[in-house]
């Protein structure tokens, strides 16, 4: 199977990569490295252009004989999407439709889209299944559903065949921490937790202790990305297996461990496994975000045979821990 991986020097995308690349399959990342890094892949597989480019993406589809598309490339911060939606219009929804129509004009009828949980209506306790209510609370979330809505549209009238995977929170270091999160600025829970034992922060603020949570904080699902990275293998094997029964031209899997940990209980977490006091300070709530999201995988387990090998917090931050300790500037 011949794959292109669009945003592929990503943290997630090159995660993915280096495991199908060991795996044996013929991988190409098309990045413009505006986020991603080219450290961040082995030699040989990063094809540099970007994604509003409708002629390179046909060519390189048609010229590598492309079987599938994984569709990683994204804005991907939700308080940015707030204060500049129009980056996230374009560049999520415009660019998504340009590599669609680049697709089914080049005849490459396969997708794996990179979702997100923040599709869904909040929820006060349990785990969210793939048929829950949809109530995307901001503008990252609903660019996110509408390319969900778009490619089951185009399924649904070009035949594409797709695997939507909605993420929950990814994490920790690759491959025991030599690849990790760099993303400029840093956004993320666990590497700005980090960067108070590195020195580079004074304290970690919480974005608000008034969500209606046991401890007042938000609650997530942290799945190593890694374990992620499984996922997406397992969901491309599928297109193979389940082609034949129209039922399962598409399919969407909840990507995450099932266990739900607080901003709190993070921040917890990560003083243990490095040993020392991380200092809080109790901030406002950051626009768009919702009380929890904690992912029903059960689909995702039966139907892929997917099961995380990081299932405790602490193994995971550790291997964060790891990478960050031994590239406190990133790539
Ligand atoms: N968060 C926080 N302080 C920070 C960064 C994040 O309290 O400096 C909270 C954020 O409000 C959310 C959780 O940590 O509830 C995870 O946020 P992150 O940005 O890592 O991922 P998201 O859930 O937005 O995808």
């Amino acid at each position: 199977m011949r794959i292109l991986a669009t945003g592929g020097a990503g943290y997630v995308g090159s995660a993915v990569c280096r495991q199908l690349l060991k795996r044996g399959y013929e991988v190409f990342a098309y990045d413009n490295l505006g986020k991603g890094f080219r450290q961040a892949l082995p030699d040989g597989c990063l094809i540099e252009g970007d994604l509003d480019d409708y002629s390179l993406l046909s060519k390189v589809l048609r010229e590598r004989r492309i079987d599938v598309v994984m569709h990683f490339a994204a804005s991907i911060a939700v308080g940015e999407s707030v204060e500049q939606p129009r980056l996230y219009y374009r560049n999520n929804i415009a660019n998504s439709l340009n590599l669609l129509e680049a697709m089914l004009d080049a005849d490459v009828k396969r997708i794996l889209f990179s979702s997100t949980a923040a599709v869904y209506a909040p929820i006060a306790e349990g785990s969210l299944s793939e048929n829950d209510a949809i109530a995307p609370a901001s503008p990252y979330a609903v660019t996110k559903h509408t390319i969900e809505q778009m490619i089951r549209d185009f399924s649904h009238a070009y035949g594409l065949n797709y695997r939507i995977l909605r993420y929950f929170n990814a994490c920790g270091g690759s491959n025991g921490g030599q690849y990790g999160e760099a993303h400029d600025p840093e956004t993320h829970l666990i590497p700005l937790v980090l960067q108070v034992p590195l020195g580079q922060r004074e304290f970690i603020g919480v974005f608000g202790d008034d969500y209606n949570t046991p401890d007042g904080t938000c609650v997530r699902d942290y799945i190593h990305v890694d374990d992620l990275a499984d996922a997406h293998i397992r969901a491309v094997e599928s297109f193979d297996t389940n082609e034949t029964s129209k039922a399962k031209a598409g399919s969407i899997y909840n990507i995450g461990t099932g266990t739900g940990n607080s901003v709190l209980e993070v921040i917890r977490a990560t003083e243990e496994v490095v040993g020392g006091k991380i200092p809080i300070k109790m901030l406002n709530r950051r626009a768009g975000d919702t009380d929890r999201l904690v992912a029903g995988a059960e689909r995702l387990r039966k139907e892929l045979g997917w099961k995380p090998k990081y299932d405790n917090l602490r193994d995971v931050i550790a291997t964060a821990w790891q990478w960050h300790k031994s590239h406190p500037n990133g790539y």
